[in-house]
């Protein structure tokens, strides 16, 4: 099976398009992600796509085809490892932004307990 044959236009007539990207297979299995996946994806066809210029794998975003660009192919060029960085440092604030905000709610949510108890209990 071609990559154009598992594309959604396909799959809609028949209403089996989905709602999001899937992979055929378990998405989560490492053992597909070490071989680089499979070669099938399902995509909406009204979907924006932004594709791997390498291997033509879709992503949602131009961040996440940047992170798999640095991550799964070699010999970048600039163009493409100047890309690759900047994906990794927007990710890179996004965790630290995400870990900040759950320590902060998971420190509120301890003294409020804590004081809940006091007063109440
Ligand atoms: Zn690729």
């Amino acid at each position: 099976m071609t990559r154009s044959d598992s594309r959604p236009g396909s799959d809609a007539a028949d209403g089996t398009a989905h709602g999001d990207w899937t992979a055929p297979g378990d998405p989560g299995d490492p053992d597909d992600l070490a071989s680089g996946g499979d070669d099938a994806y399902a995509v909406p066809s009204d979907a924006p796509v932004v594709e791997c210029p390498r291997c033509g794998r879709p992503f949602a975003r131009e961040r996440h085809r940047d992170l798999h660009v640095g991550v799964d192919h070699a010999d970048l060029d600039a163009d493409e490892r100047a890309a690759y960085e900047a994906a990794s440092e927007d990710e890179r604030a996004e965790l630290r932004r995400f870990r900040i905000v759950s320590l902060g709610l998971l420190v509120a949510l301890y003294f409020g307990f804590l004081f809940l108890y006091a007063v109440v209990g």
